[in-house]
């Protein structure tokens, strides 16, 4: 249990400095003309009120997190010996069940009213910055959180290492794809594809792009641009 906790503080820890340098990299001069928007506007929200919605975020998945392991689910993820190849497999299957999962809900989210109403809040960010990917209702961020979880108790079990990679990736990527930069050289780089699929669902078209972690379900079910 402690080494699940221990991983789960580390992986948001690093993954708030991410959020930070992307968010400093959105407004930097030097990357300036990678922007996908000339201007950096993102959108006219009251400070105050972004700090409560971002901390708000951070505090619900955090406690649910810690919630899933005190109460004993986590006995899904499992340590001892394990080769690289076992834990490559754990994380694409459970990230690519979990995608399939989140590609509905966020297909739903604009075409059910209930759910258009929730979802609406996010979308106030037209042309996201990485602090954007926190700008989303209480509602959703519980939510995407609980599909995790539920996704990785159905699926388990899997190693430890691999929910540490998963959970990594889940988050990081949620930042990455608001970053509204296309990074110069790697390994953000890497990354530039889904940023930009992404950018096209805030600005471009909103009934395109809903997976976040691949453009696989996109294109199976034919809504990648
Ligand atoms: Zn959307």
């Amino acid at each position: 249990m402690t080494t699940l906790l221990v991983i789960i503080t580390a992986v948001l820890m690093s993954n708030g400095l991410l959020l930070a340098y992307l968010h400093w990299a959105f407004h930097a001069p030097r990357f300036a003309q990678h922007r996908f928007r000339a201007q950096p506007v993102t959108m006219r929200i009251d400070e105050r009120d972004r700090l409560r919605n971002a901390l708000l975020n951070g505090i619900i998945p955090v406690s649910i997190f810690y919630a899933y392991v005190i109460l004993g689910f986590s006995r899904v993820i499992v340590e001892g010996p394990v080769s690289w190849l076992t834990i490559l497999w754990q994380v694409a299957l459970v990230l690519t069940v979990y995608d399939l999962g989140y590609y509905w809900m966020h297909r739903y989210a604009h075409t059910q009213k209930w759910m258009m109403k929730i979802h609406a809040v996010h979308h106030k960010a037209r042309y996201p910055s990485a602090r954007d990917s926190l700008w989303i209702h209480h509602y959703e961020n519980v939510a995407g959180v609980s599909l995790l979880l539920v996704t990785l108790t159905l699926l388990g079990p899997i190693h430890v290492y691999s929910f540490a990679l998963m959970f990594w990736i889940y988050t990081a990527s949620n930042i990455l794809i608001h970053s509204g930069v296309a990074f110069p050289r790697y390994p953000l780089k890497l990354f530039n594809g889904l940023a930009e699929q992404h950018y096209g669902h805030h600005m471009v078209n909103m009934n395109r792009n809903f997976a976040t972690i691949t453009k696989f379900w996109d294109r199976v079910f034919g809504t990648d641009l």
